[in-house]
Formats: C-alpha cells, sequence, structure tokens
C-alpha cells in the first residue's frame, strides 16, 4: 500500500463550507470552500513526474510508479485522510472586477504535514467541473498541462519563488479546445497536473468577500491566513495584519524581481493568479523573452493592450497590490498601515531589482556610473534583437583587456545587425570593461557569480512546444530531457547544448512559440 501521509487539512476544518454539495456553476456565498468530487477519468496514466517535488512530499519512486498513484492523482480514488474540495475567489481580469470565479477546474485534495514538519497543499488541475467552472468543463489539455509542469519546477530550481508540481497524468479522454479562437475546436489528449505549495490563497480569495459584502469572513479568513501562513508575524491584531500586508508586498516584490531577472512574462497578472505568499502561480499563456524587448507579450487575449507585457510587470503586481489593499481597508480601515505597504513594495522591488542587475552584469555594486551602463546596454538591447538569457552568458566571457565586440554576437538574432551595431557595443564594451577589475582571481570570481544569476537554460516556448508535440505523439523523451537540463539551469552541460539556443526562425510566428492563448 502506497503512501501513508498524515493530512490536517486546516482550511477545511477551520473555514466555512458550501451547504450545496453537487459540482452545478453556481454563485456561492458565505463560504469558503464548496465539497466536490473529481469526476473520474478512464485511463490515468503517468507521463512525468517531479522526483524533487516526491522526495519533499516523502514519496518513494516505487510509490510514484504504482498504478495508485495515476489513480490518486489522476482524480481517480482518495487516500485515507483527502478530501476534495474547491475554494472560492474573485479577481480582477485585464484591470476590471470579474465578480465570483473560484476553483473552476482545480481541486485540493488536503493539506499534507511531511515528516519534515512541512505543509503542503495539494491540487489537481483539470480534475471536472465544480460550482465554480461557470460554462467552462473544468478539464485541462496536455499542452497546458506540460507547460505548467515544466515550467514550475524550473522555476523552482532558477530560485524564483513558485507553486510545484507533482506530477502530469494523462487522462485517456479526450477534451475539445478552439485553441486560437478562431472556430477551429479540435479534440486534444486531456490530462491533470497535480500543484503543490504550502497555501494557494490568491488576492482574489480577500478580494470576494469584500465586494460581496461578507466582512465577518473576511476577518476570518485573514486570520485564518495570518495563523496558518504566516506563524512568525506577532503583535496585536491590526498592527499584525499590518504587517502581514507589508509581507505581502515584499514577497510580491521579490517573485517579479526574480521575473525580470530571469526573463520570465506571466501573461495574466490578473489578481486571481496572484498568490499571497508570493509564489508564482497559474501558468498559462506565459512565456519567457527570448530577445529581450520590454513590449512583449505571450498572451494573443493581450496583444492589443499589452497589459501584462514585459517590461511593465513590476507596475502591474502593485496595481494588483493595490487592489488587495482595498480589499483589505474593509477591515482594517486604515489606509496610512496600507498605503506603507505599498511604499515597501517599491522600496523591496527597487532594492531587489537593483541588487540583480549589479549581479547580471558582474559590478561589485552598483553606483550611478554602473547604473549608467546598464540604462545604455537595454537601450542597445532594444536597437538590434539580442537574446537576453545568451547575452548575459557572452557578457559573462566578455575579456577586459580588450573587449570585444564579438564576444556577444551568439547573442545576435542577426548578423547584418550586428555589424550595424557593432561600434556602439565597442563603446559600451570599452566603458564597461573600465568598471570591472582587474585582477585574475576578481575576474574568475565576476564569471561565476555572473553565471550564477544568469541561467543558461530556461524553458523557451519552443521547447516547451517541441516536448509537447512529442508527448502529443507518446513520446516523453523529451520532457526528461528537458527536466534534467532546467534542473542545474546555471551550468551548461555539453548534452543540452541544443536548449541553450536562440529561439530557431520557424519559432518565430508559430502558435505556442511566440504567441499562446488562454485556451487550456
Ligand atoms: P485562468 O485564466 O486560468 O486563471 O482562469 C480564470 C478562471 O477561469 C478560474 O476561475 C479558473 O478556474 C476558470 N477556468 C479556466 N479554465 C477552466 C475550465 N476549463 N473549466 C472550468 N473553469 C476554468
Ligand atoms: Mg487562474
Amino acid at each position: 500500500m502506497m503512501m501513508q501521509w498524515h493530512f490536517d487539512n486546516r482550511f477545511i476544518s477551520e473555514l466555512p463550507s458550501d451547504p450545496v454539495l453537487n459540482n452545478q456553476s453556481r454563485q456561492v456565498r458565505g463560504a469558503a470552500w464548496s465539497e466536490v468530487a473529481a469526476t473520474p477519468v478512464p485511463k490515468p496514466q503517468l507521463l512525468a513526474w517531479s522526483p524533487e517535488m516526491a522526495k519533499e512530499l516523502d514519496l518513494s519512486p516505487e510509490e510514484v510508479a504504482s498504478p495508485e498513484f495515476a489513480e490518486v492523482f489522476g482524480g481517480n480514488r482518495l487516500l485515507p485522510g483527502m478530501k476534495s474540495y474547491a475554494t472560492r475567489y474573485g479577481g480582477h481580469q485585464f484591470g476590471n472586477w470579474a465578480g465570483q470565479l473560484g476553483d473552476g477546474r482545480a481541486l485540493h485534495l488536503g493539506e499534507v504535514i511531511t515528516k519534515a514538519g512541512q505543509r503542503w497543499d495539494l491540487q489537481l488541475k483539470g480534475a471536472g467541473p465544480t460550482p465554480y467552472s461557470r460554462r467552462a468543463d473544468g478539464r485541462a489539455v496536455l499542452r497546458s498541462s506540460l507547460r505548467e509542469f515544466l515550467c514550475s519546477e524550473a522555476m523552482y530550481h532558477l530560485g524564483v519563488p513558485t507553486t510545484r508540481a507533482l506530477s502530469l497524468v494523462l487522462t485517456g479522454e479526450e477534451v475539445v479546445r478552439d485553441m486560437m479562437y478562431d472556430g477551429n475546436a479540435a479534440p486534444e489528449p486531456g490530462a491533470i497536473v497535480c500543484r503543490v505549495a504550502p497555501s494557494f490563497l490568491r488576492f482574489g480569495h480577500y478580494e470576494i468577500l469584500a465586494a460581496q459584502k461578507e466582512p465577518e469572513l473576511l476577518e476570518k479568513l485573514v486570520d485564518f491566513t495570518l495563523a496558518r501562513d504566516f506563524p512568525e508575524l506577532e503583535g496585536e491584531s491590526k498592527a499584525k495584519r499590518g504587517a502581514w500586508f507589508k509581507e505581502v508586498c515584499g514577497r510580491t516584490a521579490l517573485m517579479v524581481a526574480h521575473w525580470m531577472r530571469v526573463g520570465f512574462v506571466h501573461g495574466v497578472m490578473n489578481t486571481d493568479n496572484m498568490s499571497i505568499l508570493g509564489l508564482t502561480i497559474d501558468y498559462g499563456p506565459y512565456g519567457w523573452v527570448d530577445n529581450l524587448d520590454p513590449g512583449w507579450t505571450p498572451n494573443t487575449t493581450d496583444a492589443q493592450m499589452r497589459r501584462y507585457r514585459f517590461g511593465q510587470q513590476p507596475q502591474i503586481a502593485l496595481w494588483n497590490l493595490g487592489c488587495l489593499a482595498t480589499a483589505l481597508d474593509v477591515i482594517l480601515q486604515d489606509k496610512d498601515l496600507l498605503e506603507a505597504g505599498l511604499e515597501h513594495y517599491l522600496q523591496v522591488y527597487t532594492e531587489t531589482h537593483q541588487r540583480f542587475s549589479a549581479e547580471k552584469f558582474g559590478f561589485a555594486s552598483l553606483g550611478q556610473a554602473e547604473e549608467d551602463l546598464v540604462t545604455r546596454a537595454y537601450r542597445l538591447m532594444g536597437q538590434a534583437e539580442v537574446d537576453m538569457t545568451l547575452f548575459f552568458r557572452a557578457l559573462a566571457e566578455i575579456s577586459v583587456n580588450e573587449p570585444l565586440p564579438e564576444t556577444l554576437l551568439p547573442a545576435f538574432y542577426s548578423a547584418e545587425e550586428f555589424a550595424k551595431e557593432r561600434e556602439h557595443w565597442q563603446i559600451w564594451l570599452t566603458d564597461y570593461a573600465a568598471h570591472l577589475p582587474k585582477q585574475a582571481a576578481a575576474l574568475a570570481e565576476r564569471r561565476t557569480s555572473m553565471n550564477s544569476v544568469n541561467p543558461i537554460y530556461v524553458l523557451r516556448n519552443y521547447l516547451a512546444q517541441e516536448a509537447i508535440d512529442l508527448a502529443e505523439q507518446g513520446d516523453n523523451s523529451r520532457i526528461l530531457a528537458l527536466q534534467a537540463a532546467l534542473r542545474q539551469p546555471y551550468t551548461p552541460k555539453p548534452e543540452f547544448q541544443a536548449f541553450a539556443q536562440k529561439r530557431p526562425d520557424w519559432a518565430r510566428f508559430k502558435a505556442g512559440c511566440s504567441m499562446l492563448s488562454c485556451s487550456s
């Protein structure tokens, strides 16, 4: 028998539930969650799993390989102590209040307490309809599930705060999706990811209670969050709540600064997709910048407004925190306290971003001169298509005594553009080299430290798409290879050279590679 886990399920034991017991779409009031069973699938089959996450959860490889594992994480059965439920939340989508959203296709299985004492909330994504599904089917397709599975674990290994993924299970059932929203609906293989996080609370969990005028429940949820997810915070009630909001602001700032460091674009920074723990959550039409372009968004739904473009993520996170503040003000009634939290966001973001910039460029610190160099470099990168990931790896190889633009050539998408810009880069590099240490030891140290913040392997959109195309034909070898490369994203390995290349030309405008719809 597999998996002897201890569940404490605090969310459902401490917060009120929806008295209605069916999975029909409805507006839920006066409750934080609804009990709902997963809809069974015909043929659950494990396609991929994370050894690191399994270990955290005290799972052995044998347990993962057992047929019961696929049954449980395909939604066909519960283990002792598990209880399946969906939670109620709302959110601001693309700047507008959207009302009730909720776990429309995510089902919680319970909160595991591991042998090490860590709490992990388990969640199946794609396990069937819930009261929060609105008109959708509660299912998920392989392509989006694979993207979520690979990317959340890749982010973890990059050192970016994120929810995790334990498993990717094929359901043996087809799901119909209109991938590009152009009237061409087609069946696709269905899949279920098991996501894992200490808490899946989102800004929208608090917003819905403020919007629907349920201040007592809001108060209860805030106190619950403080007790379960932020036990380290102290003080009397109001000060403690203020300190909590400030902490959420600080963590959010740190998360977004990391996104900017690695070139990650979330794509749908709606407030229902913002974690209270400052974790990257809900991997949908996200993308990685190939050529560095602050105006780029991977999300086709956002192609016009580009609200969630790469360069705007820091401002959007602040806007989202403002929404959370508005909700919390219903019970805090202290604008100054909330304002202090938002200030804290700006401070933490600025400090962290500056520290990351210094580290990415290999400066000991970031004075005015270094900051000017950074600004100039980004401006130059905007003048020709320059691959962000390859640029920073190449920059670490620049010779201080004889800085040559050719060192950067592998990062350029066009040799002609490079030739046009070469002189500008020569000037920049000469100034740049003047700000680097001169001693050999310090230089070697600089390269090591640059390479420890500038990844060589990121989940480029086209790499994910190639893994999807193969997986849809029943071949999971690319998933395994990507997992292996992305496990140590700062360490180059000859066998993974193919994963450290510029986006190929064929991928420039291909669906799934340069643009993604929300269809999933
Ligand atoms: P997202 O854009 O993925 O963050 O989802 C926004 C809302 O739509 C959430 O409440 C989701 O649970 C819900 N949702 C998205 N896709 C589905 C689906 N296939 N079935 C049910 N609900 C969904
Ligand atoms: Mg979402």
